[in-house]
């Protein structure tokens, strides 16, 4: 079915970075509505910097009006999907010939982009006033955290507690203890296997207790600890027999979503078996696009392009220089790898990519 102007209608459910390189590239050939609860997208890996040095957040907090200037924004969460539509909070019903579902992770950021910049600002006065910051959580958020911290604020006390035993235990033991090794000797004091209870902490209080019992005193603190799956609005519909057990949605070499024609889905919320990054959220993007246009413009099927896993690369960035970096044939930390990432984080980039 085609919509009043003739197109056909391509709904893309969630804004982050998969779905706004969808919904960029599909504008000019369908009619398209992107669901998303946020006015803008965000550049995530560049998210530690802005808290540190704010005015960066103007750069790596896009809007999409800035790219998606054919189509249609629709500010809120999608909460159920069927055959033919995708039901949002505000009680919309939005029908699709082609549907690409992308919401990565859920999220509870601010709805407009100058209220989530001045977050940024406000999260950059505290760390300015406060002598001590505890950052909970040892993941890639975490460790870039203390990176910029160690680093833009060498005279300040910062701990950082992580539950697991090795800090980011996405990449393998060599990286993370390389991680730690660089953390430890610019002072800050990593305590690994253990949690913090913030359900017993009270605002203010500048004790924070861990699961083993220690105290551990902080001005102010950080919650970085990784966000849910989005894909709860996917669960009691049609689609939840594509879920796996994580939550995350099953896809063919094609990117289709099991057992289907016209969905896809993309990005992080995929079960690809591959590291969850952006830069492939990106490739899946382009590579749907590609897929979606060529079905309707009524091409032959044996024509849709394949997706390859990526292989296993991660740099986490370690301050304004330096970075870690796991590539297939190694591991290295240092300036080298900081020269890739560290400086401008790809904003320039991607900024780029998506034509802003
Ligand atoms: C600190 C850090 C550093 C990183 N560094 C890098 C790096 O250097 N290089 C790299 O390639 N990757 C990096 N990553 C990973 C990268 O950020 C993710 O892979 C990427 O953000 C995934 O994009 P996505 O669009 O799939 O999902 P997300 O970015 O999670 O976006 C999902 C979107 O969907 C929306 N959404 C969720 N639920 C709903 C709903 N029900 N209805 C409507 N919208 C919904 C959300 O609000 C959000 O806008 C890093 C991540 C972190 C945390």
């Amino acid at each position: 079915m085609a919509s009043e102007t003739g197109k056909k209608r391509v709904v893309v459910v969630g804004g982050g970075l998969a779905g706004a390189l969808a919904a960029k590239s599909l504008q000019s050939h369908a009619d398209v509505v992107l669901i998303d609860p946020k006015e803008y997208f965000e550049i995530t890996w560049a998210g530690m910097r802005a808290k540190v040095e704010p005015s960066v957040a103007n750069r790596m907090v896009v809007k999409h009006s800035d790219y998606f200037t054919n189509g249609r924004l629709a500010m809120s969460s999608a909460v159920g999907v069927t055959d033919t539509e995708v039901l949002t909070a505000d009680g919309e019903s939005i029908p699709y010939d082609y549907l690409v579902i992308a919401t990565g992770h859920n999220d509870s950021f601010p709805k407009t982009k100058s209220e989530r910049v001045e977050q940024y600002q406000a999260e950059y006065n505290k760390i300015e006033s406060a002598d001590s910051i505890l950052i909970i959580g040892g993941g890639p958020s975490g460790v870039e955290l203390a990176g910029e911290l160690a680093v833009d604020f060498p005279g300040k006390k910062v701990t950082l507690v992580h539950s697991r035993e090795r800090l980011l235990d996405f990449v393998g033991p060599k990286a993370s203890k390389k991680a730690l090794d660089w953390l430890t000797k610019r002072k800050v004091e990593v305590v690994l296997g253990q949690s913090v209870d913030l359900k017993s902490h009270t605002d203010g209080d500048k004790m924070f207790k861990t699961s083993t019992g220690e105290t551990i005193v902080a001005d102010i603190h950080f919650f970085c600890v990784g966000r849910p799956l989005g894909s709860s609005w996917i669960r009691n519909s049609v689609f939840e027999e594509a879920l796996d057990a994580q939550g995350r949605v099953m896809v063919d070499e094609h990117l289709r979503v099991k057992g289907r024609k016209n969905v896809f889905a993309i990005g992080d919320i995929t079960d690809i078996p591959e590291m969850k990054q952006g830069y492939l959220a990106q490739t899946h993007a382009v590579l749907v696009a590609k897929n979606v246009k060529l079905l309707m413009e009524g091409g032959n099927e044996s024509k849709l392009r394949k997706y390859k896993a990526g292989s296993d690369m991660a740099i986490i960035s370690l301050g304004r220089k330096e970075a870690l970096a796991q590539f297939p044939f190694a591991t290295l930390i240092g300036c080298f790898p900081g020269l890739i990432k560290s400086k401008d984080l790809f904003i320039g980039k991607t900024r780029k990519t998506m034509g802003v």
